[in-house]
């Protein structure tokens, strides 16, 4: 088992309050540095999202945790998850549900996660290149729904694909501030029933392709790793939120 790994699920999760030890021990098992950017192995463990290339970042290992606990998943579940990013909550939930669906509205990031997963062997991850806020009708109905960009509110199509009883995850700007909303499916509603404060990249519109040159150059570009100074405030918040 990796040290540094073991560290980071102990420091930053267990210490930090977080019990699920399906959840503790499938993040001592996802070979994280894997999904950060090589430049970036290093600092793949430390408390903080890491950026991936395209504008956009890995969640901090606390975010994942506390999102992969929220979901209560038991082993049979199916998840669809909107924001693959890395690929790495994607991996994660793998461990801990019998199948993932997983959508990224970037497609080189789409690909490269899907690439990454195959090659690691979690064949119970489908990623899909597509407008997450849709859902994926054809695979509903989903047991759990985790959304890790943050919305303006709830999209009605995915409530629609949510299971009775399921949990759907989704970060919700606030304005001042985001509320990751943990939503339960009741009859044809869905009520909150726990929040918590957080930091998200923006769900946004659209299918995004890149030209070929931009596709192939999956690492964090050099100004990525300079503009990553510790205590970065756009990695680590002051308040110690949950940041994405
Ligand atoms: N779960 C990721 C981190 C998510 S970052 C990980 O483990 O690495 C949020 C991701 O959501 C970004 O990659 C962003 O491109 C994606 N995203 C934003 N809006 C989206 C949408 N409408 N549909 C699908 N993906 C979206």
């Amino acid at each position: 088992m990796n040290v540094a790994r073991r560290r980071m699920v102990r420091e930053q999760l267990a210490d930090a309050g977080l019990e699920d030890r399906r959840v503790l021990g499938a993040m001592e098992t996802v070979p994280r540095h894997l999904f950060v950017p090589r430049l970036l192995h290093h600092r793949a463990h430390q408390d903080c999202a890491l950026p991936i290339g395209f504008g956009q970042t890995i969640s901090k290992p606390f975010t994942v945790g506390l999102m992969s606990s929220l979901l209560g998943l038991r082993g049979h579940e199916r998840v669809l998850e909107i924001g693959t990013g890395s690929g790495y909550q994607a991996a994660v939930l793998a461990a801990l549900c019998r199948e993932v669906v997983t959508v990224e509205r970037l497609a080189p990031l789409a690909r490269r996660a899907g690439q990454l997963l195959a090659s690691l062997g979690y064949a119970n991850v489908e990623v899909r290149a597509a407008d997450g806020r849709d859902g994926v009708p054809e695979r509903a109905p989903f047991d759990a729904i985790v959304v890790t960009a943050c919305a303006p509110h709830l999209p009605s199509a995915l409530v629609a694909q949510l299971t009775e009883g399921g949990y759907l995850l989704l970060p919700v700007d606030k304005g001042r501030e985001q509320i990751l909303y943990r939503y339960q499916r009741r009859g044809q509603e869905v009520v909150i029933e726990r929040s918590v404060s957080c930091r998200f990249v923006p769900l946004l519109p659209g299918v995004q392709d890149a030209p070929v040159d931009v596709a192939e150059t999956p690492e964090a570009t050099a100004a990525d790793v300079a503009a990553l100074a510790d205590n970065h405030p756009e990695t680590d918040d002051e308040q110690g939120n949950a940041r994405a």
